[in-house]
This record gives structure tokens, sequence and C-alpha cells, in this order.
């Protein structure tokens, strides 16, 4: 049987991470529980990268989504520690127990297009910074 085709279209206006909203309408986004579990030796936390919303991580190697941009520190300007990355969690898939339909505007954890937060910290001067990249 064949997918039914369904229409997509961003509105970005609509994404609490536009730069087009005025500050005054930003409020805090939806609240999500994170169960931390630490992953055995030789394995990944991110075991498929093609599963977009599910890559949400702490430690280990940043999945880039795009080419790699580990940031300096800004006092040092030595290489930073990467501490995490936040994925667009609610992007629409089956796979994802997080997914909101795409088209209900309902969505507030998509950055760019299924993109990726990365956050680094400079332990030596704690400071930290962090990267976004569009899927
Ligand atoms: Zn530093």
């Amino acid at each position: 049987m064949k997918k039914p085709f369904k229409e997509f279209r961003i509105d970005w206006t609509d994404n609490v991470c536009s730069k087009n909203q005025s500050p005054s309408a930003k409020k805090p986004l939806r609240e999500y529980r994170i169960k931390f579990e630490k992953v055995p030796k030789g394995k990944k936390a991110v075991p498929d990268p093609d599963k977009l919303g599910i890559r949400s991580k702490l430690g280990g190697e940043p999945d880039w989504v795009q080419s790699p941009e580990i940031p300096e520190c800004s006092d040092c300007k030595q290489p930073m520690t990467f501490i995490a990355q936040i994925d667009s969690m609610e992007h629409d898939e089956k796979h994802n127990p997080h997914a909101i339909d795409c088209l209900s505007r309902q969505q507030q954890y998509m950055f760019g297009d299924v993109g990726m937060i990365y956050v680094f910290m400079c332990f030596s001067c704690m400071t930290t910074k962090s990267v976004v990249q569009c899927g």
C-alpha cells in the first residue's frame, strides 16, 4: 500500500526558536525529564544517526549534522570539551516516542530542519558555548 502523501510546510514564525519572534513572545518550553543511563564500553549512545529526533546524549563525540565545529574558549582559546547534544526531539516520525505532528504547530523542539544543539565547556575557565546545526 502506498503511503499517503503528507504535505510539509515549515512556518518559521511559529517556531519558538525563530529569530522572528519578539522577546515577549518567548515562554518556557514544554518540560521533559531525561533518564540518564551509562553507555556500556564499545556501545554508542546513538547507534543509528539517521534516527532523527532520538539522538540526544551526553558525552562521547558529537554526532555532527554538518561539518565539525568544535568551538574554542573565549578566554584561553583552547578547544572546548563536548558536553551534550540536544536533538530536535519532537521530530515527526514513527520511531520517535516524542513525535509531534509537524502540521499541528505544537512542536517546540525543532531546531531548524531537524537540527541539533551542541553544548561545550572549558573546564579551566568555566565557560560554555553552544553550536546549532540545521539538518
Ligand atoms: Zn578556557
